[in-house]
């Protein structure tokens, strides 16, 4: 520990000063990755689900029961940015709707609900109620009810996951508990509590709940804990997205190619969300994608662990940080104990931004495109611009500047179309920051 107090990086960390971290460990071509991360079994997993999706969760229906958010261009949020940077954004701006996602309204609707739906699964399997040709809707009559109700889901959360998990393992009739961190918020609790969910709150953080709801769970029998700082399942679940983007995208007449890169920013709590999507995007497009990852000042859990190599080792209350912010799906001290490792060849670079920073950026966005989420979900909108100010040296490095003009930037939210209206609104007040000119 002594040699990070020196460490120039880990110095702005404990300063809580905005930053890019630009990862020295990328590498434009990482060989074939690891064959136990089977996206194609989450997502036909996800497709043998959709009719029973789509029956029970009739938002659902359009898709045909699969989960998927829309991606649209955000012109007028893209002029804004400039005028308040007072820098040019040269090429596409996007926006990947994860905050808008049917049934849970967050990015924990992929990773989350695809677990739920494994486990589900392998129980009705195991009981003879299920096989692999089976019309899935028949995990709604009442004997597949009978049958999960005798099993149990736990889960520790900021907030979002408890609600993928409680949502749908409530819908298949599993008992579910949730220990929540002391920032989760009120109405998640009492959404939870509604739909006959046990919700346990703990004064401590993300951490604590997440070690509370495993020893729970190791001491009960027929019950399965959602690890979110250790889950495959989780991860699969969030990789999927990066197989539907690519029609989406060629949709809007973009067809990724190094004269096209794909600049991709993800909001990044413990890391299994943006991870899972990162890991699944380099699958896609390979070198032609380029992900960044964005934290808060007071969380940058994933930038600590990759830059000192620590990984899951280090919280950052061990640098004297106190893990506060108000994008409380960000909340983690502590990465998960294998994203960081599997994203160190794959991740182009880490930035951070203050709680300042998120609500200037959330007035933005609904300012220009009168779009409302929750403060984690905009934390993305930082990273094009930050990019093109901090990165000369990584877009050199990495040939882009010559096609910057093509560029598709792509912004992932993953947050807010449940949060009550009256919260909603209470996050639009701290930043009434009308952008310059307007
Ligand atoms: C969970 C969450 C994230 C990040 O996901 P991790 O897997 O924790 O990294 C981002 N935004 C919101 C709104 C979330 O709920």
């Amino acid at each position: 520990m002594e040699s990070l107090v020196n460490d120039p990086v880990v110095r702005r960390l404990r300063a809580l000063q905005e930053q890019w971290w630009f990862n020295p460990r990328y590498l434009s071509d990482p060989g074939s990755a690891s064959d136990q991360l089977d996206i194609d079994q989450a997502a036909a997993r996800l497709q043998r689900f959709a009719p029973y999706i789509a029956a029970e969760f009739p938002a659902t229906a359009a898709d045909g029961g699969l989960i998927e958010s829309p991606l649209r261009e955000i012109p007028a949020a893209q002029a804004a940015l400039q005028r308040l940077a007072g820098l040019a954004l040269p090429g596409r701006l996007l926006l990947k709707c994860d905050h808008a996602l049917a049934v849970s309204g967050s990015v924990k609707a992929r990773g989350g609900i695809h677990e739920v739906l494994k486990v589900a699964e392998q129980v009705a399997t195991n009981a003879g109620l299920l096989t692999p040709d089976s019309d899935y809707r028949t995990l709604a009559s009442p004997a597949a009810r009978t049958l999960f109700a005798r099993h149990s889901l736990v889960v520790g959360s900021t907030g979002n996951l408890g609600l993928s998990i409680g949502i749908m393992g409530a819908a298949l009739g599993f008992r579910v508990v949730v220990h929540m961190s002391s920032d989760a918020r009120e109405w998640k609790k009492s959404r939870l509590r509604a739909l006959g969910v046990t919700v346990v709150e703990h004064p401590g953080d993300y951490s604590a709940a997440v070690a509370e709801g495993r020893a729970e769970a190791l001491a009960t029998a027929r019950c399965h804990f959602v690890d979110d700082e250790n889950s495959r399942d989780l991860f699969l679940g969030y990789a999927v997205a990066a197989q539907r983007l690519r029609p989406q995208l060629a949709a809007q007449g973009i067809e990724v190619s190094a004269e096209r890169p794909l600049l991709v920013y993800l909001p990044c709590g413990v890391g299994g969300a943006p991870g899972g999507i990162a890991f699944g995007l380099k699958q896609q497009f390979g070198p032609h994608v380029h992900c960044f990852f964005a934290e808060p000042t007071q969380s940058p859990c994933m930038l600590l662990g990759m830059h000192t190599g620590l990984f899951q080792q280090i919280a950052v209350q061990d640098i004297g940080l106190d893990n506060r912010t108000c994008a409380d799906g960000l909340a983690c001290g502590r990465s998960s104990s294998f994203v960081g490792k599997l994203m160190q060849p794959l991740l182009s670079g880490i930035y951070t931004l203050s709680d300042d920073s998120l609500y200037r950026l959330l007035a933005l966005l609904r300012d220009s495109e009168g779009v409302a989420m929750e403060p984690s979900a905009v934390a993305g909108l930082a990273g094009p611009l930050g990019l093109l100010a901090q990165g000369q040296r990584y877009l050199e490095d990495n040939g882009l500047v010559p096609y910057l003009a093509n560029a598709a930037h792509l912004v992932w939210t993953t947050g807010g179309s449940m949060v009550p209206a009256d919260e909603l609104e209470s996050y639009y007040q701290p930043g009434p920051h009308p952008p310059p000119g307007a």
